[in-house]
């Protein structure tokens, strides 16, 4: 065991999220003794009672690696992460949301007030007469309620600070964690910038039989009895298995369930979404010009939801990015 003056100190932060890639880390489960044991917890305010002034009041690189999930909604979001971005040698962005923005970035189609009308004003479920939705400044009991901004548009963790590596998976596996743990604590890390995880695509870890048919429709995995052993995407499932980095073992297939994308594209791909339609295209343009075309256009018909098919995780970060800008103008180019 290292002696307590050479340990490292850690830190995990929870931004905009569901709160799953923090219990990913505690899904290590007697594993994280391992990492106690070369290692302090020095900031987790989900797991132990640590405050912002906690942070501030550490030096610059005091922590030596950080572990942030979750995407940049709010400014408190943006705030820790430039204060950790500070205070931390290594950041990593941990998980889907932290990488790509996740799936908050699919709000990214719509503007703040439409977010709030949908959430606060015209869910069924919440009894709201006056239309109350949450202000930055509030007078309650006879004192102010300040509240952090809600930003128009949600960002990856890159796309305010920069990351030194990428932990990618909605949630990161707890062998792909327990990988990165065992590189930082044997001092062998990759260049910074890396995403840890595989070079490949999540279809040359599938076992299923591939046979690049074309495709005339598209279904559900609810709809069809699917074939254990071939390919989904060849059944008319929509699998974003030949766009996503590898890493994961094709867990989603393996269990039946088409990839979603959650790691991410390799590094040769910069749009996850737009090289998921290039590859269709090849699909849906096997047969005669004038066919393949009108096969297209009815195949994607089919698709009920195209940006959360597509961009599920990665709309954030994509070139197209979503529909609002920064300042609230609801027609980003
Ligand atoms: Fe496997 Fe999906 Fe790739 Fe088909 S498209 S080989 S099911 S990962």
């Amino acid at each position: 065991m290292q002696e307590k003056e050479n340990k490292l100190k850690v830190g995990a932060y929870w931004a905009s999220s569901c709160g799953g890639c923090d219990v990913a880390l505690l899904g290590l489960h007697e594993r994280i003794l391992d990492l106690l044991e070369g290692a302090d917890i020095a900031f987790w305010p989900a797991a132990t009672d640590f405050k912002y002034e906690d942070l501030k009041s550490y030096k610059r690189n005091e922590l030596d690696i950080t572990f942030f999930n979750g995407g940049i909604r709010t400014s408190e979001n943006e705030e820790i992460a430039k204060l950790l971005r500070e205070k931390t040698d290594l950041l990593v962005a941990y998980g889907s949301c932290a990488h790509q923005g996740g799936i908050p970035g699919l709000a990214n189609m719509s503007d703040k007030s439409t977010v709030f009308d949908t959430v606060y004003r015209d869910n069924p479920s919440t009894y709201n007469p006056e239309g109350t939705v949450p202000l930055e400044r509030s007078e309650f009991n006879g004192g102010e309620l300040e509240l952090p901004a809600f930003n128009e548009r949600v960002k990856n963790l890159e796309g305010v600070v920069k990351v030194d590596y990428t932990v990618p998976g909605c949630p990161p596996p707890p062998e792909l964690t327990q990988n990165f743990l065992d590189l930082i604590l044997n001092d062998d890390l990759p260049p910074r910038g890396s995403v840890v995880a595989g070079e490949k695509t999540v279809c040359d870890e599938c076992n299923r039989e591939w046979n690049k048919k074309s495709i005339d429709e598209f279904h559900r995995p609810q709809e069809i009895e699917i074939d254990l052993e071939k390919c989904l995407l060849d059944q008319g499932i929509i699998c974003m298995g030949p766009v996503t980095r590898s890493g994961c073992d094709a867990s989603c297939p393996e269990m039946n369930l088409p990839c979603k994308g959650c790691f991410g594209p390799p590094s040769k791909v910069d749009d996850q979404g737009a090289e998921m339609l290039n590859s269709l295209a090849s699909i849906l343009q096997i047969g005669e010009e004038g066919k393949a075309l009108e096969s297209e256009e009815n195949v994607l018909a089919n698709l009920p939801d195209p940006i959360g098919t597509f961009y599920s995780f990665s709309l954030a970060n994509s070139i197209f990015g979503g529909k609002v800008e920064d300042g609230g103008n609801n027609e980003r180019k």
